[in-house]
């Protein structure tokens, strides 16, 4: 049987967009069909423009710190539409990017939305179907929110990158990852913001004590962070929003975000109907090889709620082209992800936290934390974590967690050694580059706690 094409990959994020390119590179006939903007969660209303806004957010504090070393300078008012301008226009440019890989590469798009027909068709939403020998489904999600009263008052993070001004006051309800960045973000750019989480610390799932460091450094920072505290009920005031919490309390905020969790985007694309199996969330349900339950067609990325991360969605992407199209079946490795949650302070993390470390085996814990030089001399009290979770039997390095500004960029080159099996020596052996602040991963000489 001939197909139109050799891979139909439905929509354009990090992980279609990357199995695209690289299939086409192998001389495989491609066609990507997206419905909304090139470049998906991640670029367009993810993590790209949250980035920006973190890096916008922390400048006005820095001023002060200028002030510290002797900077005469004075802060001045934010200019939320001059920055919402240029971070578009930066938006825009990148997606131009992603289009025009797509097109040098030699794939076929159709800005469509697309859903399967059958196990090799695909039909578009203009009625043309279009055949192919596999089909990619990596068409990511999108941000839930609980059924409350007046919840259609509240806005997603999908919305906060085209708020038309800036908020005097607003309610960030959630947790997680992007909760606990944009009430630092909210916060940094003048923001009076409040954070409810409904549990008893936010970041749940990670290292209990670099959690707490990070929501006790966001309070100290201004975030009327309530723990313990959920939205019951939210109503019209005027321009703004009147929320009733689970205490009774009723407070008046200018917005009010839900970051409440996201589904994977599996409605209305016939998945079901053709044999393909879904999870209790609607994700898909993949091999580990992320083929689906019909042979043909394959999924990658956060549609597949596996690990919600954009490199994870385009290593995905690459084994799927490995298995599939050269002839080497290669599973992605979930194995030891390192990540960064880009909350103020930063939060760099990779392997098990000590938490989880004790219920596998008998550890060490090898922890410190201090006033980094360059904050202190600007009189600042804030102190940043680092810590090592140490296997007693292998000495292996088995988590590693890092609360300090740039926690992010130092977690990657951690993350090597962790993902290399390193042992607490191997750290221990390695000169410390001073003054850093990394440098106190290698030089932690006796464990804080055992057992
Ligand atoms: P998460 O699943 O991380 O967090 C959802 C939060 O909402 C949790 O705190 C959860 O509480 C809370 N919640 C869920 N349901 C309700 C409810 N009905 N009422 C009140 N609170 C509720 O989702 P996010 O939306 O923050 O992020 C989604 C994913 O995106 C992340 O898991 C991550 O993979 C990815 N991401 C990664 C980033 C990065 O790498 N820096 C940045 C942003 C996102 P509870 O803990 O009690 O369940």
């Amino acid at each position: 049987m001939s197909f139109d094409y050799d891979l139909f990959v439905i929509g354009g994020g990090s992980g279609g967009v990357r199995a695209a390119r690289v299939a086409a590179a192998e001389g495989v006939k491609v066609a990507l069909a997206e419905e909304d903007r090139y470049g998906g969660t991640c670029v367009i209303r993810g993590c790209v423009p949250k980035k920006l806004m973190v890096f916008a957010s922390e400048y006005g504090g820095m001023v002060e710190d200028a002030q510290a070393y002797g900077w005469d300078i004075q802060p001045g008012a934010f200019d939320w539409k001059a920055f919402q301008g240029k971070m578009h226009a930066e938006l825009d440019r990148l997606e131009g990017i992603y289009r025009s890989l797509l097109k040098n590469s030699g794939v076929e798009t159709f800005d469509h939305r697309a859903s399967v027909k059958d196990a090799h068709t695909v039909l578009l939403a203009d009625g043309t179907e279009k055949t192919a020998k596999h089909i990619l489904i990596a068409v990511g999600g999108r941000p839930t929110k609980p059924e409350i009263e007046g919840i259609e008052l509240a806005i997603t993070s999908n919305d906060i990158f085209h708020l038309e001004t800036l908020p005097e006051s607003i309610l960030i309800v959630g947790g997680g990852y992007i909760a606990s960045e944009f009430a630092g973000i909210m916060n940094g750019m003048g923001v009076k913001t409040t954070q409810f989480y409904r549990g008893a610390q936010i970041l749940r799932g990670f290292d209990d004590e670099s959690r707490t460091h990070v929501a006790n450094e966001m309070i100290a920072n201004g975030v009327d962070l309530r723990l313990n505290t959920n939205a019951v009920k939210l109503e019209k005031d005027g321009d703004k929003v009147r929320v009733t919490d689970t205490d009774g309390k009723v407070q008046t905020f200018d917005q009010v975000m839900f970051a409440t969790g996201r589904a994977p985007n599996t409605d209305s694309l016939g998945l079901e109907d053709v044999g393909v199996e879904l999870g209790r969330k609607g994700e898909i349900v993949v091999t580990d090889y992320s083929q689906t339950a019909v042979p043909s067609i394959y999924a990658v990325g956060d549609v597949t709620d596996r690990a919600n991360l954009t490199p994870v969605a385009i290593r995905e992407g690459m084994a799927f082209v490995e298995t599939v199209f050269k002839g080497n079946p290669t599973k992605p490795d979930h194995e030891l992800i390192p990540t960064a949650i880009f909350t103020q302070p930063e939060m760099g993390t990779v392997g098990l936290s000590e938490e989880d470390a004790r219920e596998q085996e008998a550890i060490e814990v090898y922890a410190t934390s201090f006033k980094p030089m360059q904050q202190s001399f600007a009189g600042r009290s804030e102190k940043v974590l680092m810590k090592l979770i140490v296997s007693q039997a292998t000495r292996k390095v088995l988590g590693c967690h890092i609360v300090a500004p740039g926690a992010g960029e130092m977690i990657q080159l951690a993350g090597i050694a962790v993902k290399m099996g390193a042992t607490k020596e191997d750290f221990d052996r390695t000169v410390a580059v001073h003054p850093t602040m990394s440098e106190e991963l290698v030089t932690m000489k006796s464990p804080t706690r055992t057992g």
